[in-house]
């Protein structure tokens, strides 16, 4: 628990806020349709000479500002195979998605689909982390993400054909979909012979088992691609691993909050079925992971890209374990944060480093109470990760000497992009941070990387001041420091 001088007050905060979002200018042809769509007879009846381009600006329009009516009328002669509407969700409500579902209607009883018409896939998802900024205004993503061109699917997809297919994700959250939801789900029920309701994304929080087999008995567990299960305990696993077992093109898994700690060796067998392409686990403020690290780890079949564990206990014989589990040899990414490893050995750590070595992009080690003295038994293998491309080794207290001895280790890795450290401990006195210490002591530490290769970026980061949250850093572009919110 550290405070810095600076915690600023509430008020200015809130002002920056607000000056920070960007106003686009309108673009013509949002202005035009904006026009247009003032009277919707019109605007439908325009859409026949609509030119494929305007499609998506035409639909944005009329989804933010609820013109249901003209929304419908898109769907039977929408231009494109696809159609994403993932941002736009923050807009949506039950009405603009009956009237998209009623387009679908349409499109389905038609006898003769209108020769425009080209759509077989609406994706319908909360988040689309890959739009981001779409409605901000940069127009030129827009055609390729609304319509022509899927995104990029690393799997080989559900397999299940139908004429439609309405992607989405499902969070069932104590036993209850919400309503849009619950509205699209009974919808494609009723017309299962032509939708494919493809749910990729599933979150399951607390167990309600009725709703689970509800699902099941319509959802296809293999268009599951990304799966959350949080505030479960081993029990609830239990029951969902049929489920879970059915789950064949599953690519991550986040485990959250699961209670209940195992009695240690009480069983050989595997906590979770067998997955055979899952590329990336999480686990999360797990208790039940403390001694079971190696029966938790069995449920992999093929070589894992990331494996993450944060805010969990994790026993020596658990981190023993870690050179001889099979199948995670060939990570690109291991992310510990928040795991108290004071207490343990941490040879098994360096073992697993060094066999991980020539995968490994992506290494954090982040506020896991790491001493300088086990720090230096993790040194020589992390030499030899010469593909890592981002380390970050942030609230770890590390004496000034210490971390020269790391950076003289990374300064031998010559495709590190991104590198983040925490300020050595003599930039804290007791629980006060001292900034001009940070000032003072980083570009000596930056010399020891230069000396050796450019650095890209580099940044030393003090620990969040736990009155305002704030700290400070010092990195390698402005040779500077400074306080951060
Ligand atoms: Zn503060
Ligand atoms: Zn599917």
């Amino acid at each position: 628990m550290v405070i810095c001088f600076q915690c600023p007050d509430e008020d200015d905060s809130s002002e920056e806020d607000t000056t920070e979002e960007v106003y686009s200018p309108l673009t013509l042809e949002k202005l035009a349709m904006q026009r247009l769509l003032r009277e919707e007879a019109l605007a439908i009846s325009a859409l026949k000479d609509l030119p494929h381009l305007l499609f998506p600006v035409m639909f944005e329009e009329a989804f933010i500002n609820g013109h249901t009516k003209v929304l419908t009328a898109m769907i039977p002669v929408w231009p494109y195979p696809y159609l994403y509407v993932g941002m736009m969700i923050e807009n949506r409500n039950l009405e603009t998605l009956k009237a998209m579902l009623e387009g679908l209607d349409i499109l389905i009883t038609q006898k003769v689909h209108s020769s425009r018409c080209k759509l077989r896939e609406i994706n319908w998802r909360n988040k689309y982390h890959h739009v981001n900024g779409i409605w901000a205004g940069s127009r030129k993503l827009l055609p390729g993400f609304m319509t022509q061109k899927k995104p990029v699917q690393n799997s080989p997809g559900c397999g299940v054909k139908k004429e439609l297919k309405v992607t989405t994700q499902l969070q069932i959250v104590e036993g209850r979909l919400d309503e849009s939801d619950r509205y699209l789900f009974q919808w494609a029920q009723q017309r299962k012979d032509s939708i494919h309701l493809c749910n990729t994304n599933l979150k399951i929080q607390g167990l309600t088992k009725a709703t689970v087999i509800e699902i099941f008995k319509f959802l296809h567990a293999d268009c599951v691609q990304d799966l959350l299960l949080s505030d479960l305990c081993l029990e609830d696993l239990d029951f969902l691993n049929p489920y879970l077992r059915q789950m064949n093109n599953l690519l991550n898994l986040t485990l959250c909050h699961i209670t209940d700690t195992l009695c240690m060796g009480d069983s050989e067998m595997s906590l979770l079925p067998t997955f055979h392409c899952l590329q990336k686990l999480s686990v999360n403020n797990s208790l039940y992971v403390y001694g079971n690290l190696k029966r938790f780890l069995r449920c992999l079949k093929k070589p894992l890209e990331s494996l993450i564990i944060t805010d969990c206990n994790l026993s020596q014989s658990d981190l023993d374990c870690l050179p001889y589990c099979l199948n995670i040899f060939e990570l690109k990414s291991l992310i510990l944060a928040n795991i108290n490893l004071c207490d343990l050995l941490l040879e098994p750590l360096g073992f697993f480093l060094e066999r991980v070595g020539h995968t490994l992009e992506n290494l954090e080690l982040e506020l896991c109470g790491i001493q300088d003295s086990q720090l230096n038994t993790l040194l020589p293998a992390l030499s030899q990760c010469s593909q890592l491309r981002f380390v970050s080794f942030i609230d770890n207290e590390f004496p000034l000497l210490s971390l020269k001895e790391l950076l003289h280790h990374t300064a031998q890795l010559s495709q590190l992009e991104r590198e983040v450290y925490p300020a050595p401990l003599e930039c804290y006195d007791r629980d006060v941070i001292l900034s001009h210490r940070l000032e003072k002591l980083c570009p000596e530490l930056l010399d020891i990387l230069t000396a050796k290769r450019m650095p890209k970026e580099v940044i030393f980061k003090t620990t969040q001041c736990c009155n305002c949250g704030g700290y400070y850093i010092y990195d390698l572009e402005t040779e500077s420091c400074h306080f951060e919110v």
